[in-house]
């Protein structure tokens, strides 16, 4: 599937713009930056990221708490950036609320998800007095009760549900049926019971993630309409009003060609009617609306970078090989739990004005037929030394990667901001292949 010219011009506007330099992001040229900080990167645009979750409150309204979900970029520079626009954090490990904390995220706003929390990570948690951590499971209402008396200290529970049903839609699922996420919803009393059992435990909100990639406006809507019955179920249960009710999130991305864009200004009609049915329950008048977004806020704002290395032609195909590939970006080579392997858009960042001239598969320098970025799709003539820029990598990009795959150098991170260059994270070196090991002898 070719990708439309309007679609990649809409990407190109969310970065930056085209001038005779070519692409430039916030205003500076990618060429420069290839220049500088050499390939392959990622580099993303700071502005885009504010644009972006400016665009998003602005949509869900003042009432609402906007939450970034770190795994989807963990780069402590984006996160900064992120925590300045007075955004929450949702963490799902002890480095990520170690880089939620120096990132300036406040404990008060930082949420702890995700199965298999350690009882060092849940300590941590208690000790930093975070606002809520989101548990997975009964077992583990019984360890952070264990670990807050030792502690001498009251945690704060966020119930994560796992609801009867699927949420309409999402490519992804995290929810419905049997799961390693959330309490199921008919063990909630079972769970309440555990925590009201705690003097140390209190009860402050619920959390229900449906699962991620949703385009499905009316599927999303119906999902918040249910977390709304049950966030009141489980107030009435604890016999006290709740805090926050965390809707989850998962808005979709467009990655590919034949996916369309979610429709937000729909939701949002659709998202005030939810809000406004919380204040009909006295339990939740005071509790506070969660959206917790990861790729939705920085996906588009983000480029992946590969030179060109070599270029041959196979028995009437012709392969243009790069310096990365899905050592680098996994998701972009369609190997993270993808179902259809399509490609991400891509651009010959060097010939932006050329014509296309050819079909051309873009592969990558891994010794595998999976580290594929294009497969024969037109392309204008490519030479080695061009840049290829792989659009809507903001997201589950570096920390998604296997980046020791082949062991490759790791790619730099750069963020433009405010016009200058920021290099988030250097490259690495060759040699940093025999980093932490013990050599036998
Ligand atoms: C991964 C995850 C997110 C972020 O998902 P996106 O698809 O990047 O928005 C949010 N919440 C939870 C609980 C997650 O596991």
């Amino acid at each position: 599937m070719e990708w439309p010219e309007a679609k990649l011009a809409r990407l190109v506007k969310v970065l930056g713009a085209i001038s005779q330099d070519g692409l430039s992001i916030s205003g500076v040229p990618i060429a420069e930056i290839t220049r500088r900080v050499s390939t392959p990167c990622y580099v993303y645009s700071g502005e885009a990221i504010i644009a972006q979750i400016q665009r998003v409150a602005s949509v869900l309204g003042p009432e609402t708490s906007l939450y970034y979900s770190l795994k989807a970029n963990p780069s402590l520079g984006v996160c900064q950036l992120i925590a300045r626009q007075g955004v929450g954090a949702e963490v799902a490990s002890i480095g990520e609320l170690l880089l939620a904390q120096r990132a300036g995220f406040p404990a008060s706003r930082t949420l702890f998800a995700g199965p298999g929390k350690t009882d060092a990570e849940l300590g941590a948690a208690v000790s930093l007095g975070i606002q809520a951590i989101n548990v997975e499971s009964l077992g583990e209402i019984e360890r952070l009760a264990d670990i807050a008396s030792a502690a001498g200290k009251r945690a704060a529970l966020g119930l994560r549900v796992n609801p009867l049903k699927h949420v309409k839609g999402a490519y992804m699922r995290m929810g419905g049926g049997p799961q390693q996420f959330g309490i199921d919803e008919e063990q909630i009393p079972e769970a309440i019971r555990l925590a009201k059992k705690s003097a140390w435990l209190h009860v402050v909100g619920i959390h229900v993630y449906g699962g991620t990639q949703i385009f499905d406006v009316d599927g999303l809507l119906a999902h918040c309409a249910h977390v709304v019955e049950t966030a009141s179920d489980v107030a009435t249960q604890v016999g006290q009003p709740l805090e926050f009710i965390d809707f989850g999130g998962g808005f979709g991305v467009p990655y590919f060609e034949d996916l369309p864009e979610l429709d937000l200004d729909a939701f949002a009609e659709g998202y005030r009617g939810v809000v406004q049915s919380c204040r009909k329950h006295t339990m939740l008048e005071r509790a506070r609306p969660v959206i917790e977004l990861g790729r939705y806020l920085v996906a588009e704002a983000g480029i992946y970078a590969t030179r060109v290395v070599d270029i041959k032609h196979s028995r009437g195909k012709t392969f243009v090989v790069t310096d990365g590939g899905m050592n680098h970006h996994i998701t972009a080579t369609g190997n993270f739990g993808q179902v259809l392997r399509k490609a991400y858009p891509i651009a010959v960042l060097d010939r932006w004005s050329s014509r296309v001239e050819e079909r051309t598969t873009i592969v990558g320098p891994c010794c595998t037929p999976l580290d594929t970025l294009a497969q024969n799709l037109p392309f204008p003539h490519v030479s080695p030394g061009d840049v290829i820029g792989v659009f809507m990598s903001g997201a589950y990009g570096y920390s998604a990667s296997s980046l020791a795959f082949l062991s490759h150098p790791t790619p730099a991170e750069v963020l433009v901001y405010g016009g200058k260059m920021h290099t988030l994270r250097e490259a690495g070196k060759p040699d940093d292949v025999l980093a932490n090991q013990n050599p036998l002898w």
